[in-house]
């Protein structure tokens, strides 16, 4: 061996120095220069082909984050090392939501945990965590594998509709409200009722397609938002809840309260909320019979409304409710700027009267009055787009309700939310300088008509149209 060392001395010493002869220590030290620059030469060349690859560093980041070759690549990489100095914070910062980051991919029904327990969340943190969660068709339940705040075995809240009989029920339990410290996300089976006498292509049609149900438990963090939605029977229905159901999707820890103004539930609604995977409770609350009568104004959408405050007077605890109407359009960061007001919010409204806004006037940051196109002698004159009010500061004043009352109802429910200080209302969307909601109006379709059955007997046309609300 040492004979070797020396013949290899002698020829790599005449090449480096020439000096015909060198001595063991220098030839190691030669030898070691080469296999270090040999070595860098090839990491960098490593470096470069990881580089070329098709994923985004940031991406590489978070879902391998926890994977061998992540770690690989940095016992191979040394520059990694150097990189990884930037992304590091990222890493940290992303470790409580690990899991919601790796499960946000997951798209089947059966998704499981999104949040682990005991996790301290920012409130930046929690937003970031809300539209990544928002993916999963999924609402937060409780688990008994958990640390602590479980509310293990909560009964399946479900509306159950048959479709056979006039008669609907709607049933709700209170622990699905109760608050949990700590969530976990999970699907639960829906256990719909079978329609005993599935003759009709739609019975068997919507039944199969749709098994699971989400569930809701309001969580602590972030706080839970419950939207009041007035719904009736028309051609759009189905259109205005689709969309406003999606829209919906994207918030996570949210309950919708989905109340229609009729005397029997549609099995069309229930199909269409389920479809959507938006937690949500499908209620009836028709307009009493006077107003119905009535040749002038009706007072919209107000026994819907006024039975999802008594609905939270029951069930909910904490968080804010929020008014939206089926028909209006809605950014979904008005949501996550809502869920944190104590008192009551507001913020402008788009498309309102002839002024094309209604909001509140703001000067050198102080609420100083109202703009709208109609003022009617409110005191305040707002849309029902344009304001939310914390559940606690509702449940404060027992008597707050909406008004039968046209043209009236904002500012009568927020009159009987007294005492209130204009001083007191929370301003919304960049203090009141920005327009996050509209208040649209869909164009009125005639009812469709009917179908020829004999024409079209067992085509797909006898699927869709039972698919079709008519008067
Ligand atoms: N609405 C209702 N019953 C009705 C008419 C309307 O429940 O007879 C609901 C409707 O779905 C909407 C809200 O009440 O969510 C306001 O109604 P609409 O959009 O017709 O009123 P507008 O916005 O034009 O004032
Ligand atoms: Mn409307």
């Amino acid at each position: 061996m040492k004979g070797n060392y020396t013949s290899l001395g002698t020829y790599s010493g005449i090449n480096a120095g020439g000096n015909g002869k060198m001595s063991l220590g220098k030839s190691i030290k030669m030898y070691l220069t080469i296999f270090i620059l040999t070595t860098c030469i090839y990491m960098a060349l490593y470096q470069y082909h990881i580089s070329r690859e098709p994923f985004a560093a940031s991406e590489v980041v978070k879902h391998q984050e926890k994977s061998s070759s992540y770690i690989a690549s940095y016992l191979w990489s040394p520059i990694s090392l150097l990189m990884a100095n930037s992304s590091s914070n990222t890493i940290n910062n992303s470790i409580t939501t690990t899991t919601t980051t790796t499960t946000s991919t997951t798209t089947a029904p059966t998704a499981t945990t999104t949040r682990t327990a005991g996790q301290k969340l920012t409130a930046s943190a929690s937003i970031r965590m809300v539209s990544l969660a928002a993916t999963i068709p999924t609402l937060i339940s409780s688990s008994s594998d958990l640390r602590s705040g479980s509310l293990g075995g909560h009964p399946q809240k479900t509306a159950t509709t048959k479709t056979t009989t006039t008669t609907t029920t709607t049933t709700t339990t209170a622990s699905g409200l109760a608050t949990a410290t700590s969530t976990r996300t999970t699907t639960t089976a829906k256990t719909s009722a079978k329609t005993p006498a599935a003759t009709t292509p739609t019975a068997g049609h919507m039944e199969n397609a749709h098994k699971t149900r989400p569930t809701f438990v309001a969580a602590s963090v972030p706080p839970p938002l419950y939207i009041i939605t007035p719904t009736y029977r028309r051609p759009e229905q189905m259109a205005e809840l689709t969309r406003l159901g999606y829209t919906l999707k994207h918030v996570v820890n949210l309950l919708w309260l989905v109340i229609e103004d009729a005397n029997i539930t549609n099995p069309l609604v229930s199909h269409t909320l389920d479809r959507i995977g938006v937690p949500y409770e499908y209620m009836l609350a028709p307009m009493p019979e006077k107003y119905k009568q009535t040749k002038k104004a009706k007072p919209r959408g107000v026994s819907n409304r006024n039975r999802g405050l008594e609905y939270l007077r029951q069930h909910a605890t904490e968080g804010v409710l929020y008014f939206a109407d089926d028909d209006n359009t809605y950014d979904i960061s008005i949501f996550e700027q809502m869920r944190y007001i104590t008192k009551v919010a507001m913020w402008p409204v788009g498309l309102v009267t002839k002024t094309g806004v209604s909001s509140p006037i703001i000067q050198e940051g102080k609420l100083v009055g109202f703009y709208d196109g109609w003022i009617g002698g409110r005191k305040y004159p707002v849309d029902m787009a344009g304001f939310a009010v914390n559940v606690k500061f509702l449940k404060e004043r027992p008597n707050a309700q909406m008004p039968f009352k046209p043209g009236y109802e904002e500012d009568g429910f927020l009159r009987s939310l007294a005492p209130l200080d204009n001083k007191e209302i929370e301003l919304l969307a960049d203090d009141c300088r920005d327009v996050l909601t509209w208040h649209t109006q869909t164009k009125k379709n005639a009812p469709a008509q009917e179908l020829n059955r004999t024409r079209y007997k067992n085509t797909n046309l006898e699927y869709i149209d039972k698919l079709l609300v008519r008067p």
